[in-house]
């Protein structure tokens, strides 16, 4: 599984951050994704950031 946030698209929400924040983080206005996150523990709650991120900003890659 891979994840990606594209800073285009972010609008600096929060969102993605109050639902999973073992993943998400703030970075100068932006989402990022955190460095050394374990994706597979945190599968569910990426998934629901993914749904209900306002712009589409979060991409999701299964392997
Ligand atoms: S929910 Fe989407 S728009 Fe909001 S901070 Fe997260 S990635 Fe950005």
């Amino acid at each position: 599984m891979e994840i990606k946030v594209d800073k285009k698209k972010c609008l600096g929400c929060g969102l993605c951050i109050s639902l999973c924040p073992e993943v998400f983080e703030l970075q100068n206005g932006k989402s990022q994704i955190k460095a050394k996150v374990d994706l597979k523990k945190n599968k569910n709650c990426i998934e629901e950031a993914k749904e209900n991120c306002p712009a589409k900003a979060i991409i999701v890659k299964e392997k």
